[in-house]
């Protein structure tokens, strides 16, 4: 296999747009401008066009077509989910659960919560990032409304026991939510079997355009006795059942059920593909770079996940040094890593503040080839090695 030009090992803070979904989405920016509420033609096309791209989604994560509700990202996902539920459900209750590793996107809304008269229990996780059952039955409460745990770690690719974290939600009648904006698409996901009621997920982290996510909501948001247990948190006109009211995008829409599509029917081969590429990047690095350090979880983890530790330096100038060498990696999560404070998660599964500035993720791709992990293994030691010589930390 040939190496690309650029060699994009970025692929957890975005994808590039798979040439097939290029094309779906031109397709219908040329013909399927209506608006999805209008009553004439142009708009019921657009309207079936929405209605096929939500069921093909859903019948994927074996979820009923009506439960799916189309946002402008991942974050506003999240948000929808965390805060539609708290606000809906202060009554019963005004205490969530979360963890210690979540994304911003969930981090940032309980926080938000917390000042507005709510209370959050962020559960640690243990060395290998991941959550510890007892812990959490530990932190329920007569007033838990909402336990939201990710499905896997954006930073260090981590996949969380949420089959049993969902049942155990379940069994005390709490809500369970979970930010699967890094996991859909990757790794094979049944909102039933998880016992998941509320799941994020967004199109430009597998392949698809940018702004656009979805929220998955159980039985369309309403509880047994047909009373609702989530709001919405935008107010507007009445599309999306009036849950994210906004003009519907459906090209972007469409774009991401085809990127969704092309995930599933490829999974269970590019699962297998990545994860070598993924193994030959980490027992490379740990049996040639010395004082490296695999964070995370060394099996349970997603397929296109390497993160490492490295001694002495620090992680902005590895992605510098490497991008002067025409590959792409990054220090901690993409909305993080322009800010130099060293990464919450890497704190949270223990490192000490020098490690976890020393951290560099490389996440594969469906366009990465063999030969680009080549190229990098020969670039990556140099710039390792040069940028020790240069430091201040170095031992002697
Ligand atoms: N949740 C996780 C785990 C993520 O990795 C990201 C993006 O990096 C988000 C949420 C936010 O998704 P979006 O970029 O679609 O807002």
């Amino acid at each position: 296999m040939k190496k690309s030009e650029y060699v994009y090992l970025d692929n957890a803070a975005t994808t590039p747009m798979d040439p097939r979904v290029i094309e779906v989405i031109t397709r219908h920016f040329r013909e399927t401008y209506g608006n999805s509420s209008s009553l004439h033609s142009i708009g019921q096309k657009a309207g079936q066009t929405l209605e096929q791209a939500r069921k093909d989604i859903a019948e994927l994560i074996n979820a009923e077509r009506s439960d799916i509700i189309f946002t402008a990202s991942g974050t506003e996902a999240d948000n929808m989910a965390i805060k539609g539920v708290a606000f809906q459900n202060k009554k019963r209750g005004r205490h969530i659960i979360t963890s210690t590793i979540e994304h911003h996107a969930v981090e940032n809304p309980c926080k938000y919560l917390e000042e507005n008269g709510f209370s959050v229990s962020y559960l640690p996780v243990d060395a290998n990032g991941l959550i510890e059952l007892p812990a959490l039955e530990k932190a329920i409460q007569e007033d838990t409304i909402l336990i939201s745990i990710m499905t896997a770690n954006n930073e260090i690719g981590t996949i969380e026991p949420i089959k049993e974290i969902g049942k155990i939600a379940h069994e005390r009648d709490i809500l369970f939510h979970t930010d699967a904006v890094q996991a859909f698409g990757k790794i094979p996901m049944d909102v039933n079997e998880l016992h998941i009621d509320l799941l994020s997920a967004s199109a430009h982290k597998i392949y698809g355009p940018k702004g656009i996510g979805l929220l998955y909501m159980r039985n369309q948001g309403e509880r047994e006795n047909g009373k609702k247990y989530i709001q919405p948190i935008l107010h507007g006109g009445g599309h999306e059942k009036e849950m994210r009211p906004a003009t519907v995008a459906v090209p972007l829409i469409a774009g991401f059920a085809e990127a969704v599509r092309l995930c599933h029917a490829e999974m269970d081969k590019e699962a297998h593909r990545q994860t070598k590429l993924r193994d030959k990047i980490i027992n490379w690095i740990l049996t040639h770079i010395e004082d490296s350090k695999l964070n995370g979880h060394p099996t349970r983890r997603l397929p296109n996940n390497v993160n490492m530790s490295f001694k002495y330096i620090e992680g902005e100038s590895i992605v510098m040094d490497l991008d002067m060498e025409h590959i792409a990696v990054s220090t901690g999560s993409a909305c993080s890593s322009k800010s130099l404070d060293p990464s919450h998660v890497l704190l949270a599964i223990g490192l000490d503040a020098i490690d976890a500035q020393g951290s560099m993720r490389a996440t594969v791709g469906r366009f990465t080839t063999e030969e680009d992990i080549d190229y990098f293994l020969e670039v990556l030691p140099k710039t390792v090695h040069r940028l020790r010589e240069m430091s201040p930390l170095k031992k002697s």
